[in-house]
């Protein structure tokens, strides 16, 4: 899938070389996915098929403390997690020549296709790409502590800590110096916050040098939702933005969510954690990782789990979306943030405007610390998280510009 963003002048690069360079796109991409090269159910080209056959431009498979590298065999058996018919699927799909397959000590094995073998297979220019990738997996006491590093040169290994914090902050550092020692763009993301209620508010406002979460995860154990007195991750979100942008937490700055499918499970459409419930959609000048991470890095990119944007601007004093409008479907927009003006105590995300208008805008006036949207839809999910769950997009927040500090 890929949309021309509606703001974009084309005019001087029409005159400068006679044909239409079409400027920054929205690209659509997953960034967390499992095969079984660590947990998932399937062989990595079975993951990555389903990604291209439904419109995705990228694709991150992130196994856990490892990348898909080097000579590895699975195991083909019954009952297994690779199953003859699994493999017969494999003949459907790409061939009979495809599988390779051997026998060992009395075992039918099959050779895991690599990254740079899927690359070969899949890549296409300007349509599919597959960014290099991993989740970080590590864990203090009872603490998950999961962090997905993209466009990775080859793997980290969890770093650990001596407290939570320390054993985030070591795992991100990591990835960072991995980025700089390979002169390469990387990007962390820190994965489902509340899975066994591992990671509050406070952790996520206290990370320094990366500053990506999992606003939204498929993975139906990993709890997005508020859970009697346990906030939602949407909460933690807002909670951590004061935390940083009034307090002084972490290194400060702006907290970007994204929306993934932590997909293990290829084959059964409503099983726990299937491909397709959330993703992100960057608006990148290529299709290329540098390209996706850098825009990233910018804030130019949103969560999504069925609503779609044509554009979303903001100029200092209005934040503005264009929703993409299917027929028959109302949208409903809500504006959310933290206000430090008279009276108010700086209650971390208060819902400041909600309307049903397209463009939905916001104009600031100028208390806020930040502001964030939401966009809920009135249609169903075709693959929820939960039963009854509604398409939805999370878009990141923002600051208002101050006047005295505009022009510089
Ligand atoms: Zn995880
Ligand atoms: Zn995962």
């Amino acid at each position: 899938m890929l949309t021309t963003c509606t703001n974009v002048l084309i005019t001087s690069s029409l005159l400068m070389t006679g044909t239409v360079e079409e400027g920054p796109a929205w690209y659509r991409g997953n960034t967390h996915t499992h095969t079984l090269w660590s947990d998932g159910d399937a062989p990595p080209e079975h993951a990555v098929k389903w990604y291209v056959d439904n419109e995705y431009d990228f694709l991150v498979l992130s196994d856990h403390n490892l990348m898909q590298q080097g000579e590895t065999w699975f195991e083909i058996a019954k009952g297994g997690r690779l199953t003859p018919e699994k493999v017969e699927g494999l003949g459907r799909d790409f061939g009979e020549d495809w599988a390779e397959t051997r026998e060992e000590d009395g075992k039918t094995e099959m050779r895991l296709r690599t990254l740079d073998e899927l690359k070969e297979r899949f890549e296409s220019a300007g349509d599919f790409i597959l960014i290099p990738g991993e989740e970080v997996t590590d864990r203090y006491r009872l603490a998950e502590v999961h962090i997905n590093g993209l466009n990775l040169a080859g793997p980290i290994k969890p770093q650990h800590g001596d407290s939570v914090q320390e054993t985030i902050q070591n795992n991100l550092d990591a990835i960072i110096k991995h980025g700089k020692e390979n002169d390469r763009q990387v990007l962390a993301h820190l994965n489902h916050p509340n899975f066994r209620k591992s990671l509050g508010a406070s952790n996520l406002a206290e990370m320094k040098g990366e500053r990506f979460f999992e606003v939204y995860n498929g993975h139906r154990s990993v709890e997005n939702e508020r859970i009697g007195d346990r906030p939602s991750l949407e909460e933690v979100w807002d909670r951590a933005l004061t935390m940083r942008l009034r307090d002084g937490a972490g290194d400060g700055g702006l907290l970007y969510g994204l929306a993934t499918d932590d997909a293990h499970d290829h084959y059964v459409v409503d099983a726990v954690s299937v491909p397709g419930r959330g993703w992100i959609m960057v608006r990148a000048d290529s299709l290329d990782a540098d390209s996706i991470i850098t825009a990233m890095k910018k804030g130019d990119f949103y969560a999504s789990s069925g609503v779609e944007l044509e554009d979303i601007t903001h100029d200092g004093g209005t934040l503005t979306i264009h929703i993409k409008e299917d027929p028959g479907v109302q949208y409903v927009t809500e504006f959310l943030g933290t206000s430090l003006g008279e009276g108010d105590v700086g209650t971390p995300g208060q819902v400041l405007a909600i309307t049903n208008a397209n463009p939905a805008s916001y104009t600031f006036d100028g208390d806020e610390l930040y502001v964030r949207a939401r966009v809920r839809s009135t249609r169903l999910h075709p693959r929820p998280y939960a039963e009854g769950d509604l398409e939805m997009a999370w878009i990141q927040p923002v600051q208002p510009v101050k006047e005295d500090s505009k022009g510089d």
